[in-house]
């Protein structure tokens, strides 16, 4: 990689996202949160500062954000509360941080920071907020991530009967956000947040808590973070197969990133997408569903956002 250059990608989830069924407002409002999240991780990157604190105050803004399924405005569980699952990797020494069905942190992604310096890589429900009152973090009610919108999508999935929504629903699917980001000193990191699939029970946890398929960083390689059925993703560990893919068979990201969503995953019946960094700082943002919110920017370049399959790159500028 050219020493000096950053670059920053991030998702808000992929889905059944078709141009004709978005409002203008609605588009614009996704939009401008995609952009204001890239933006919190850009400053960070061309302050000089790590690719680790960039994906960080990118996910943030996102998980604040109502329009996503991830802290305030995450969707509900069968039981009509929250349960959060976040993790995050950097690619120097290859150190994590995750948290599971946690209920009462505004930001787990600055909780999986906090574990990424204990002993441990994982910590779930209770005991993570126990770790997390040790630390000083603020608890906050689970109604508090709420909104209308996935209350009514909950109301949807009972009413058919579904674990989670299923793939001829033409609303918002999945919405997990998540960024990867290469600094100016060559170093990789992937962040990923989610209040994980509507109506979901049974202490149900899925990819994006779970470091090696729903995120992965490896200087060696590459940085990634993935939204979709969270199931197949597990299933395929999908994040570091591509980096394997990379390192042990000298595949382009772009080739192993098409053969584990276009193949692997589709494959198996799962959808989604993934957004992924190279140590040159070459973006990909694959997906095999009909849109994926995201946006990215390079050192020196204007900043884009796209939503649809369909968007041209003259869509995509800011
Ligand atoms: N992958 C997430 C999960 O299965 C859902 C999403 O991407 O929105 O929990």
């Amino acid at each position: 990689m050219s020493k000096g250059t950053y670059a920053i990608a991030l998702h808000g989830g992929a889905g059944t996202l078709l141009r004709e069924q978005m409002s203008s407002e609605r588009e614009a409002a996704y939009r401008t949160d995609l952009l204001a999240a890239l933006s919190a991780g850009e400053k960070v990157l061309k302050a000089g500062g790590s690719a680790l604190n960039a994906v960080i105050e990118t996910v943030v803004v996102l998980e604040d954000s109502p329009l996503f399924n991830a802290g305030h405005g995450a969707v509900f569980t069968h039981e009509g509360r929250h349960e959060l699952d976040a993790s995050l990797m950097e690619g120097t020494y290859r150190k994590a941080g995750a948290v599971c069905a946690v209920k009462h942190i505004a930001n787990p992604i600055r909780l999986c920071r906090k574990v990424m310096d204990s002993d441990f890589v994982m910590l779930n429900g209770e005991g993570a907020e126990e770790y997390a009152r040790e630390s000083g973090f603020e608890m906050i009610s689970n109604r508090s991530f709420s909104t209308d919108f996935r209350r009514e999508q909950l109301i949807q999935a009972q009413k058919a009967g579904r674990v989670q929504l299923d793939h001829s629903d033409n609303r918002d699917k999945y919405g997990t956000v998540g960024a990867v980001a290469l600094d100016k000193n060559g170093r990789l990191a992937a962040a990923t947040s989610t209040g994980g699939m509507t109506n979901k029970r049974y202490g149900r946890i899925g990819d994006s808590a779970l470091i090696g398929s729903g995120t992965w960083a490896d200087d060696r390689t590459c940085a990634i973070s993935a939204t979709g059925y969270g199931e197949f993703f597990i299933r395929n560990s999908v994040a570091s197969r591509i980096a394997s893919m990379m390192q042990y068979g000298g595949l382009s990201l772009e080739r192993a990133a098409h053969i584990m969503i276009d193949e692997e995953v589709l494959e198996s019946g799962g959808d989604g997408g993934i957004v992924a960094i190279d140590k040159e700082g070459n973006i990909i943002m694959p997906f095999n569903s009909q849109g994926m919110y995201r946006a990215w920017v390079k050192e020196g370049e204007p900043q884009y956002s796209a939503i649809f399959k369909t968007d041209a790159l003259t869509d995509e500028v800011r």
